[in-house]
Formats: structure tokens, C-alpha cells, sequence
């Protein structure tokens, strides 16, 4: 049964702050900590007190608020054991399969690398929910910076599994961008373009395109299609391993 209520908010620009609030143990988890000084304010307007943050990986715009916001809560920093020595105030190391638990809610720790060695992704089942950080984004994936296409593949494959209805809340707010490129892939895709237009016309109310789902993604995302006859076709891989289609999406993106 879900517990959490999950509130998003947007910081940095276009980085997604996350809380994950338990009512009946009020319990709080940040999904990574890009600045001090805007979860705390997101927290103050909820009348909510932090207990633990939750890191995706080691970057800065996903770590550089963890010391001040460790100091004035006192709340414990849980990350990825394959980054520990990168990430600072990190008090629990977690790996594939391990359980984190907020309140009463149990989150499933995912490992995603590819965008960085040791990224994490953190699953809720009874709430229906994973915070996927800069693995996946809407319509989107994050850049090979410590890992190639293979390994990148390889994640997105595992968060493709989920359960199709799972609420996807991603590090970065990039859809609107991801939606133009992926025009250029998959130019035909019907479910893409409703996408397309529905995001452009939240882009000009200021309105978030996420949470997305898993459903949604994988209808939409060409990072996620790699076995779709017409983007192979556009790029001139049919029959190839989808991790070479895939990693052929990746590098025109990465010169789009
Ligand atoms: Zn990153």
C-alpha cells in the first residue's frame, strides 16, 4: 500500500529537487541534495522535518547541498558504495538489491551505471515510484561520462522492466530538448509527437513534464527503442545488437 506523499520542486534551474514524506512516522528523504539552501526551504513550507537523503550519484548538482543540510537536520546520507570516496557526508554505502527504508516505506536500490561508474537508482514498489536521477530522463538519457553503451543499455533495460504504471522522477528537467532530438530518430511515432506538443505547451506555462512513467517512456523514448524497426532503419542499423542502435542514438544526441 502506498505511504508516501512525493513532492517535487525545481532547483538549480533545471535540476528536480524530490521529498518523500511518510505521514504516519514523519519520516523525510531528499532524492539528492543539489542545494542546501532550496530543500531546506521546500521543507520549511512543508512543515517537514529531514531524516535521510537519498544520492543518485556523485555529481555536484546532485551533491553539493549534502554538508549544510547534514548539519542543520542532522538527517543520514545513504549513496552508492562504488562512489563513497566521491560523495561528501555519505553515512550508508548500498548496492544492488539492498533495501533503504523511510519511515515505513521500503525503497529497492537499482544499480544504473553508465552515466557515472556507481550511479543508483531507488525503486518503491507499494508506492509505485523510482527516482532515477541523470540515468534516465523523459524521452532522454544521460550522457556515457564514466561508462559506455553497453553498460548504459543495460540499465535502461533494468529500469525499463519496471512496472509500467511506476512514476518516473528524473535528475534534470531536459524534455522539451530530448522531444526535438528524438523527432530526428523516430519522426513517425505517433505517441512521440502527442508528447512533443503536450510538453511544449507545459514548457510555455512553466509546468513540469514529470514525474513520467515507465509506459510513457517506453512508447516515447528512443533511447528506450533500440529494437524499433523505424529507428533502426533511420539509422541505418537494422538487425544490429540494441546496444550498438543504442549507443548510435547516444552519440548523435551527444552532437545534436
Ligand atoms: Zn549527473
Amino acid at each position: 500500500m502506498a505511504r508516501l506523499e512525493i513532492c517535487q520542486f525545481p532547483m538549480r534551474g533545471d535540476n528536480y529537487g524530490v521529498l518523500l514524506h511518510d505521514a504516519e512516522t514523519e519520516a523525510t528523504a531528499a532524492i539528492d541534495a543539489p542545494d542546501a539552501e532550496e530543500l531546506l526551504a521546500a521543507l520549511g513550507e512543508k512543515g517537514w522535518t529531514l531524516t535521510d537523503i537519498l544520492i543518485t550519484h556523485h555529481h555536484y548538482d546532485h551533491t553539493a547541498g549534502i554538508e549544510a543540510v547534514k548539519r542543520m537536520t542532522g538527517c543520514t546520507v545513504t549513496g552508492p558504495a562504488r562512489e563513497a570516496g566521491l560523495i561528501p557526508g555519505l553515512d550508508v554505502e548500498v548496492k544492488e538489491g539492498d533495501t533503504v527504508e523511510i519511515g515505513g516505506a521500503k525503497g529497492r536500490v537499482i544499480e544504473t551505471p553508465g552515466h557515472t561508474r556507481g550511479h543508483i537508482s531507488y525503486f518503491f514498489p507499494d508506492d509505485g515510484a523510482a527516482f532515477v536521477g541523470d540515468t534516465m530522463f523523459s524521452v532522454g538519457c544521460g550522457k556515457l561520462l564514466e561508462g559506455d553503451a553497453p553498460t548504459m543499455w543495460s540499465s535502461l533495460s533494468k529500469l525499463a522492466q519496471l512496472p509500467p504504471e511506476t512514476k518516473v522522477y528524473c535528475g534534470h528537467e531536459y524534455t522539451n530538448a530530448n522531444c526535438r532530438f528524438a523527432l530526428t530518430i523516430e519522426s513517425g511515432n505517433a505517441a512521440l509527437q502527442a508528447r512533443a506538443a503536450e510538453v511544449e505547451a507545459n514548457t510555455q506555462k512553466g509546468a513540469p513534464s514529470l514525474p513520467t512513467t515507465i509506459a510513457q517512456e517506453l512508447a516515447t523514448n528512443p533511447f528506450l527503442r533500440a529494437s524499433s524497426p523505424a529507428i533502426q532503419k533511420q539509422l541505418g542499423l537494422e538487425g544490429r545488437p540494441l546496444d550498438e542502435v543504442f549507443g548510435e542514438v547516444r552519440r548523435r544526441k551527444d552532437v545534436f
